[in-house]
């Protein structure tokens, strides 16, 4: 048998601090991550990048009520390094990819600012509430020095919500990237955010535990081996009370299927699927999410009506 130390990877954990009028979430991603990356093959700098991206989505999906609908976390930043990053959450399901020029990107230091990254790019938070039925759309640029800090851009101009987040990466004993995150918000009783006429920073409560949460450090987030209820802990075990609200399990999904790309296909006219296909006859279109590939014959559409 084999001798492993216990891990808590792949789950995203709520509390709140009701004395403080607080709420988060904290997440760790190890094999989920691991599965989405290896669909690619990503140089470091880019996998850095997309880990604290899906981290910052299993933080803000896990916040959508009632657990359901999904949370879509998109980067654009055309003529940029990465002009395009894709991140979405729906049920406890991860998925995301980047687009980037390869060539520029190898001009640059190991460790590239978001700025330097994305430059002249925006940020856009769309939150598909299913119980509702409401949609929120917020969109911010892409001018921090984080993806985490352009969220919290995210959530003060649009929602209103004084918000912290915090995103770390660290490789294991064996190369395996593992990303945590640790999401802080304040919410005063009665308020729900989007109605908030102002905002307040320097609100003590919401003071207090920001400076907590500001200790956090990125090796202590993607540390596997530390329980992210013990994470809560460190930071707020001087509070009169933390709440747990459990966690939920994190899995990679994909919803690409051949049915869905076969019907959009078919509302194309005929010559310009032919022009799409190669010489043998044969439409090649590959998932950017998951790099799946799906090889579809012209001679299938014939009978399909358009
Ligand atoms: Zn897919």
């Amino acid at each position: 048998m084999i001798n492993t130390a216990p891990t808590d990877l792949d789950r995203v954990a709520g509390f709140t601090i009701p004395s403080r009028h607080a709420r988060g979430r904290v997440a760790r991603l190890g094999p989920v991550l691991d599965r989405i990356l290896s669909a690619h093959a990503y140089p470091p700098v880019i996998e850095k990048l997309l880990a604290e991206a899906l981290t910052l989505t299993a933080l803000l999906g896990a916040t959508l009520k009632g657990g359901q609908g999904q949370m879509t976390l998109q980067a654009q930043a055309p003529g940029a390094i990465v002009n395009l990053l894709v991140c979405d959450y729906k049920d406890g399901e991860l998925r995301g990819y980047v687009q980037f020029d390869a060539e520029r990107l190898s001009q640059l230091g190991k460790n590239p600012t978001l700025n330097a990254l994305c430059a002249k790019g925006y940020l856009a938070v769309t939150f598909d509430q299913v119980t509702t039925k409401e949609r929120y759309q917020g969109i911010v640029p892409l001018d921090a020095r984080s993806i985490g800090a352009a969220a919290e851009q995210y959530f003060l101009q649009s929602e209103q919500i004084p918000s912290l987040i915090r995103l770390g990466t660290r490789r294991d004993a064996q190369g395996k990237l593992i990303a945590g995150g640790l999401f802080l918000q304040h919410l005063p009783e009665g308020e729900v955010g989007r109605e908030r006429l102002h905002v307040r920073l320097d609100h003590p409560e919401w003071q207090h535990v920001e400076a907590l949460a500001t200790t956090m450090g990125a090796d202590e987030l993607a540390d596997a081996g530390i329980p992210l209820e013990n994470l809560v802990w460190r930071l707020f075990n001087e509070e009169p009370e933390v709440r747990l609200m459990g966690g939920t399990e994190l899995t990679r999904g994909c919803r690409c299927d051949a049915a869905y790309i076969s019907q959009v296909l078919a509302k194309f006219p005929a010559e310009e699927r032919a022009e799409m296909a190669d010489e043998d006859g044969v439409i090649s279109v590959d998932c950017a999410f998951c790099s799946t590939k799906f090889p579809l014959k012209l001679t299938d559409f014939v009978s399909q009506p358009l």
